[in-house]
């Protein structure tokens, strides 16, 4: 379906109307909301629905196991435990330096500024983050810029989810500008999804901001299927690398919603449409709620063969995991024991 309004209505608007009920989502699909357990509600409690309707716009009506809406529809398994599945599975909270700043890598470090985002992805690895205690006030920016400094190894800073496309043009060009006035720091890095959601919020005044900084820009969107990708979201998208932004995709292996290989070859032809480079293809964090999405293994390995065989070598995103404690990603292709 094909809803131009989205295309004209202002991210503002579109971000400050998201739908937060599950029967109102529903209804809009057109698919019954007996579809809907209680237990769902339950997960909507503690991990709130939130989804801009330009998303929902990219869904199929009357299709409840669509791959968009599977990705924000709350599940009554999310309620269920599993002991490998835990609030803090990557030790994030092991990593947070000062309010706002996870330093799990040597040369680059997270700096969160914003614990909101405009989707709730029911897998997210971040679902469960403390973000309410540890984001950076505006005069704790020189205690920043200290350990910044205090560490020369660092070169590259990460804006990181919640997601900084959720703030205004204006705050991220007061932080870029801060980290612009450190030598060190070359490369900012941005990773969101709210190009995906709410292709709008690729503004003039953002692509501006962005071709006009000293830093070198890096966006990493987040695209899991190429429905997520109409025709007005890849031009959108195309806006950043016209405008000097190198721009890759990180995607999330998740059962029922892209765990098949030509799902994954589409998703990597499309994002290739938009000038996009795929880049990660993450195995599930193991965060609790989100064990529906899991994958064995041995169905990870035998798809990643078929991607790598079915795509040329540039379009092949890197299969990986996050490993507490690691001091990078852990590429998996033909390790079956991960
Ligand atoms: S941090 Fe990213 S993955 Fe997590 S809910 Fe926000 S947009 Fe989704």
């Amino acid at each position: 379906m094909i809803n131009y309004l989205y295309q004209e209505q202002n991210w503002q608007s579109q971000l400050s109307d998201l739908i937060i009920d599950p029967f109102e989502l529903l209804d809009q699909l057109d698919i019954s909301s007996e579809q809907l357990l209680s237990g769902a509600i339950l997960a909507s409690d503690t991990f709130k629905l939130r989804v801009p309707r330009a998303f929902v716009n990219k869904m199929q009506k009357a299709d409840p196991f669509d791959p968009l809406l599977l990705q924000v529809l709350p599940h009554h398994l999310e309620l269920e435990d599993h002991p490998e599945f835990v609030t803090d599975p990557l030790g994030e909270e092991e990593a947070n330096q000062l309010p706002g700043v996870l330093h799990k890598y040597q040369s680059r470090f997270l700096l969160t500024l914003t614990g909101a985002c405009a989707v709730h992805c029911r897998y997210c690895f971040r679902r469960h983050f403390p973000y309410q205690e540890n984001l950076p006030k505006n005069n704790d920016w020189p205690q920043i810029q200290n350990y910044i400094q205090q560490h020369p190894l660092i070169n590259e800073v990460i804006l990181s989810g919640g997601d900084p496309l959720t703030l205004t043009n204006h705050k991220l060009k007061i932080w870029i500008e801060r980290l612009e006035s450190l030598p060190q720091v070359k490369i900012l890095r941005i990773h969101s999804r709210v190009p995906i959601v709410i292709p709008n919020r690729i503004d003039e005044e953002l692509l501006s901001l962005l071709e006009n900084s000293r830093l070198r820009i890096i966006m990493v969107v987040h695209s899991n299927h190429a429905a997520e990708l109409d025709d007005f979201t890849c031009n959108q998208l195309h806006k950043l690398s016209l405008r000097n932004v190198t721009v890759f995709n990180q995607a999330v292996l998740l059962k029922g919603v892209n765990d098949s290989a030509q799902t994954l070859i589409e998703l990597s032809q499309r994002l290739f449409d938009a000038r996009v480079m795929p880049y990660y293809l993450h195995v599930l964090d193991k965060v609790k709620g989100a064990q529906h999405f899991d994958l064995e293994s041995s169905k990870v390995d035998s798809l990643y063969k078929e991607v790598l065989a079915g795509l040329p070598g540039y379009l092949v995103p890197k299969l990986v995991r996050e490993i507490a404690g690691e001091k990078n990603k852990t590429p998996l292709f033909g390790k079956l024991t991960f």
